[in-house]
């Protein structure tokens, strides 16, 4: 039960469901009552209108012809006809027949006679026609005794002659005696019943039998709207009232009243024969006694004004309906919407403190980073620092072992110079100027040999450039054998050399005799306990484009196996103190690097060591072929 209870349809929970139909129906049911009693009244207005104008109309229409029996009654002829009776002179009848004629036509009436005192009809407006009444009784008829009896009578009837229904009025001709017989004058109504025809309604007069005498509906004519008893049955028939007629009644059903103003009931539709339509019946009573006239007034239009009722009723319900379901919906999509930017604030929220989370991590990350950077920043400059010694150390000793050259190379000069100058002296002081130039001019020949080796000190000796030049890699073993000619040539080194004149790499010229020079005194003295004591200095295109390939080999003892993993790195030796720092294949392979190029190191299979260099070629005229 409580899910029933909750179960939604469009948002809108069951009872509120329930709720608006019930409202529904008792709203449309007090729509469709109030349009049915307001249209209801509305025709019931129209309804008595009616009946007071078929009133009026019945009374000046009928009423006028009332008096003309009871003129006919007073005049002589009439008196002198009926007491002459049938002695009646013929000329005087026609008098009399031609005077009724004349009435009637003034009238306007059906026809106008005199009724002797049994019954008969002595003269009339239309003796002369085929249909004449003279002669014909109508002892039976009530308005004749009514007229005998109380002085007048009225009758809706069929004429027995005739076969035409109308109005028979009658007026006894009364002398001192009694009455010695009744004017009558009979009236058609159908006139008046094509003056009350209306569409979609009815008319009629009823008389006192409860006949419908006059009616809008010509079927409905003679017929009973109220149930006739036998005795009133019988009575009818022996006054020939309706042509002899048994009188029919009009099937028609009641349905129920509208206070005392009227009552509905289904009527055969006239219009539609077969079918019945509901009515609304008024009456009035008619002017002339016992006589009532009755309107049936269609109800349709109250039909429509409820189906109008309940169409604006239900339009109503539809639209606040549709407006509930919309303000429902819309109030949902807020409420959703409110959700949903709680959930977002929420999540920004969280995100928020995420962001600051990781934005202090990663602040703090941030601060270790540079202080690692500021620490790297440190240690490469100290490692510049002290690569920038170890350049500077291995400069040195090179230096060192250039002046042990130097000292060698030049302590014989001078040892010749000293000698040379000496001999030069004593020559001059024996007069013999030409031995003592000759002297001299040996003397200029070592000085000239001394500044030699000098200036290629001071090659190396210079601060190198940062720039990489094209250089002549040729000129430079050149140099660099030249500067250890006396070593090569002392300890007996045989000296292969493959560099072509023109070999042009890319490289700073001081430092490219710098690692030439290395190399070639380590080989130098790798060789050096040999037997066999061979260094080959190669150079050749090199596998890749734009490269020059340089090996310097030899016969020596081969890199040591413990070395030759750290070949390259500093203060790695395993030459005895004083002789080897372990610092010139370091400064090499860095100053290598700085050219562009690649040195590598390996032993030949057949013993010694091979040492290559991967250069950027450059051509003579300076134009780089690689980088
Ligand atoms: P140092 O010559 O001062 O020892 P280097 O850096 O020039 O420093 O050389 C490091 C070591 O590499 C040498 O001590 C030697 O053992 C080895 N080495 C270098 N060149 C050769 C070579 N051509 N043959 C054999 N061993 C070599």
């Amino acid at each position: 039960m409580r899910s029933f209870v909750h179960v939604r349809v469009y948002g809108v929970p069951l009872w509120g469901w329930l709720a608006a139909a019930v409202l529904y129906a008792g709203v449309a049911g007090v729509a469709i009552e109030l349009a049915w009693q307001r249209s209801v009244s509305a025709i019931a207005t129209v309804g008595s209108y009616r009946l007071d104008l078929y009133a009026a109309s019945l009374k000046s229409e009928l009423g006028r012809y009332e008096m003309v029996p009871g003129i006919v009654a007073r005049q002589d002829s009439v008196h002198a006809l009926l007491r002459a009776r049938t002695d009646a002179q013929p000329a005087f009848l026609h008098a009399v027949d031609t005077y009724l004629a004349a009435v009637n036509r003034e009238a306007g009436s059906l026809a106008v006679y005199l009724i002797e005192p049994h019954g008969t009809v002595i003269a009339a407006s239309n003796w002369d026609q085929p249909l004449s009444f003279v002669g014909t009784n109508v002892s039976y008829r009530p308005y004749f005794k009514d007229a005998l009896a109380h002085g007048s009578g009225r009758f809706f009837g069929i004429g027995t002659n005739t076969g035409v229904p109308g109005l028979y009025y009658a007026s006894a001709v009364r002398e001192a005696d009694g009455s010695i017989g009744a004017a009558a004058v009979k009236i058609s109504v159908d006139a008046l019943e094509s003056a009350w025809r209306v569409p979609a309604e009815a008319a009629m007069v009823v008389d006192a039998n409860g006949v419908i005498v006059i009616s809008t509906v010509p079927a409905w004519k003679f017929t009973a709207l109220r149930p006739i008893t036998p005795e009133r049955q019988t009575q009818i028939q022996a006054s020939r009232q309706y042509a002899g007629r048994a009188v029919e009644p009009l099937l028609y059903r009641r349905l129920g009243d509208w206070g005392t103003a009227g009552w509905f009931a289904q009527f055969p539709d006239w219009t539609h024969p077969g079918r019945y339509r509901r009515f609304l019946a008024m009456s009035k009573p008619a002017p002339q006694a016992g006589d009532s006239i009755v309107v049936l007034l269609d109800v349709a239009p109250a039909r429509h004004q409820q189906y109008l009722a309940l169409a604006f009723v239900t339009g109503l319900f539809l639209i606040a309906g549709l407006y509930g379901l919309y303000a429902t919906q819309h109030r949902r999509a807020i409420a959703e919407k409110l959700n949903a930017q709680d959930a977002l604030r929420r999540a920004n929220e969280r995100l928020e403190v995420t962001v600051q989370q990781r934005t202090a991590e990663l602040t703090s990350a941030n601060a270790r980073m540079r202080q690692e950077i500021a620490e790297r920043i440190n240690a490469e400059q100290s490692l510049r620092d002290s690569q920038q010694e170890l350049v500077h150390a291995g400069k040195l000793a090179v230096l060192g072992q250039m002046a042990a050259g130097l000292t060698h190379e030049l302590n014989q000069p001078l040892v010749a110079i000293r000698t040379l100058s000496d001999n030069a002296r004593t020559f001059f002081e024996r007069n013999q100027p030409a031995s003592a130039i000759a002297n001299l001019e040996r003397i200029s020949r070592l000085v000239d040999g001394m500044a030699l080796l000098t200036g290629e000190l001071k090659t190396f000796a210079r601060r190198p450039g940062i720039e990489r030049v094209p250089v002549s890699l040729n000129e430079a073993v050149a140099h660099a054998v030249l500067i250890y000619e006396s070593r090569i040539r002392d300890e007996q080194v045989q000296l292969d050399m493959h560099v072509a004149v023109g070999t042009m790499v890319y490289a700073e010229p001081s430092q490219l005799q710098q690692v030439i020079v290395n190399l070639l005194g380590n080989a130098l003295d790798a060789v050096a306990t040999e037997g066999r004591r061979t260094i080959a200095i190669d150079a050749h295109d090199g596998d890749e484009h734009g490269r020059v390939m340089f090996t310097i080999s030899d016969s020596g003892t081969g890199i040591a196996p413990e070395v030759l993993a750290h070949l390259f790195e500093p203060f790695v030796t395993t030459k005895p103190r004083g002789r080897g720092l372990g610092l010139g294949l370091a400064i090499t392979s860095r100053l290598v690097e700085g050219f562009g190029g690649r040195i590598s190191a390996e032993n030949v299979p057949g013993g010694g060591a091979r040492f290559r260099i991967d250069f950027v070629a450059a051509t003579a005229q300076g134009t780089a072929n690689g980088r």
